[in-house]
């Protein structure tokens, strides 16, 4: 059995320092990405998983590579060390401010001057060198994200026989904006290099391969029709049907749409319990009879904070009878030493303190705004005491929050449940087409979106809850995981290495 080395920016585990040593914890909450891809590793599979530290705060007893025993069993963490000018120029400068506002559509914020894409390509080769160490042919090597795009093709080169896998977590953007990229034809190349390449939606699939064909000699081998849980014809992102397999210089690689969904025990479970009880009960205390209007996000210009804070105030002006009756909660989480989101922050810092100054009283302010994370425990009393989850992303890979949402709601007969307002924009829009589905860019389509949830009845919102949670189970992590393993089957059958060929008999 080959052997599964996972690349990914960061460490499977929260670093503390304690007493001047570091301390590796678990993290204590399953849900997130870092879990899911953990899982891989169990059923006594083992395996490696290579990632970055900063050299900030070495220590001298340094080890490249660790093993780590916890809760999924045992596996390997190897560790390449970058200084804080390589991770501000890989990650901070080129990732952020070249590649992420193209990568979601936002040409103008294209900011490519300080770009050093030397050291771009130098990290994704120490990334490459650092997975082909732990790699024996036959293995499967899975690089996640933009941010490593370079590391397929170099590891090509150092080991000719791995398989290769890629998924990206963000969304694809169509030709006309992936263009606009420098480097365009050296990532599309890199991308060749791999086995099998993953992203959230058809469409980001079908966008990856039309830029592929127009740089290089690539053939469209297979498609197929789109899953039924996904949207029909006519919404921003849908698509009828999705390719499955390119062939490139004679080498195949497959192709799969699939989100990464949310971990639904695990928020039932969360949702169950006697804490949730507790914290919903204060919440709804301090509520009275007002209701909760909740948006949670990173700042981050991609997450609409500053529209969906517009629309909030178009709201109170045009429906005065709203006031004092209904609240938004706005959690728009700050981000560190990201230059590139200080002026979201300060918009939507300002705009709150406006809406707050013109709608509120000494008593009451209509707009609470949170900068730092609420603890997910929490967030789930949260999502059961809104109203409404205005989720309305300008762009969006996928979106956990809406899911996140939807699972958190009670399903007895009578349980009050919230509405969701879901930009289309969103990768999960093409799954959850039961919510209200809106278009962030259309000022008449915000407002009546928000009115339109706010004064839906009960029985309404249970009825589309009812098919949001079906689907959200149906696309949930598991499904995602089972999806992953079927595309790893198929890629370990392919571009076998020639000695390892099954030989055919001559056929008369
Ligand atoms: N989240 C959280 N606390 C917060 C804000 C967000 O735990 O205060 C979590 C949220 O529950 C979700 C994730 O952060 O799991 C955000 O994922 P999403 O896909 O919505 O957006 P991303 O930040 O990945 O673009």
């Amino acid at each position: 059995m080959s052997k599964l080395i996972i690349v990914y920016h960061r460490q499977p585990y929260e670093e503390v320092l304690v007493d001047g040593k570091v301390e590796r914890r678990e993290p204590k909450s399953p849900n997130g990405i870092i879990p899911s891809l953990k899982s891989f590793f169990g059923n006594g599979n083992g395996g490696s998983w290579v990632a970055w530290t900063s050299t900030e705060n070495a220590t001298e007893e340094f080890e490249r590579v660790v093993n780590i025993t916890d809760s999924i069993g045992s596996y390997r963490v190897s560790r390449l060390q970058l200084t804080p000018e390589q991770v501000k120029s890989f990650y901070h400068v080129t990732s952020k401010e070249a590649l992420w506002p193209i990568l979601h559509s936002f040409k103008e914020r294209y900011n490519y001057m300080p770009v050093d894409w030397s050291t771009f390509r130098e990290v994704n080769w120490q990334f490459a060198q650092a997975a082909a160490a732990e790699a024996d042919d036959g293995d499967i090597v899975w690089v996640h994200d933009y941010n490593l795009w370079l590391v397929p093709m170099y590891l090509r080169q150092l080991k000719p026989n791995v398989r290769i896998a890629f998924f990206h977590h963000t969304p694809f953007p169509s030709a006309d904006m992936f263009n606009v990229l420098s480097w365009r034809a050296e990532i599309i190349e890199s991308l060749l290099a791999c086995d099998a390449i993953g992203f959230h939606i058809p469409r980001y699939t079908a966008n990856f391969v039309a830029i592929a064909k127009s740089h290089f000699d690539v053939e469209e081998v297979e498609s197929i029709p789109v899953r039924n849980e996904f949207s029909s014809r006519g919404m921003a992102l849908s698509e009828e049907r999705a390719p499955t397999k390119i062939r490139y210089q004679g080498r195949d690689i497959h192709l799969s749409s699939h989100p990464v969904g949310v971990d639904v025990d695990y928020i039932e479970a969360t949702a169950k319990n006697s804490e949730t009880k507790t914290k919903l009960a204060k919440i709804r205390d301090y509520l009275g009879d007002a209701r909760l209007l909740l948006s949670v996000s990173r700042t981050d210009y991609t997450k609409g904070g500053v529209e969906l804070l517009l629309a909030f105030e178009r709201l109170l002006k045009a429906r005065p009878e709203l006031v004092g009756k209904v609240r938004l909660m706005h959690v728009s989480v700050q981000a560190s030493n990201v230059e590139a989101y200080d002026e979201v922050q300060q918009e939507i810092e300002s705009l709150c303190g406006r809406i707050n100054g013109q709608f509120g009283t000494f008593e009451w302010q209509p707009v609470a705004l949170l900068s730092t994370p609420v603890p997910f425990r929490e967030l789930v009393a949260y999502y059961q005491a809104a109203d409404v989850c205005w989720v309305t992303p300008l762009c969006d890979g996928l979106n956990l929050v809406s899911g996140e949402f939807v699972m958190a709601q009670r399903d007895d007969e009578d349980a009050d449940v919230g509405a969701l307002v879901l930009s289309e924009f969103a990768g999960a829009a093409v799954e959850l087409n039961e919510s209200i589905l809106v278009n962030p860019f259309s000022h008449a389509a915000m407002d009546s979106a928000i009115s339109q949830a706010i004064d839906m009845p009960q029985a309404e919102r249970r009825a589309r809850m009812r098919e949001l949670k079906r689907k959200v189970r149906e696309l949930d992590i598991k499904s995602w995981s089972a999806e992953q393993d079927r595309v790893f089957a198929l890629v370990r059958e392919s571009n076998l290495p020639k000695d390892e060929e099954p030989e055919y008999g001559n056929v008369a």
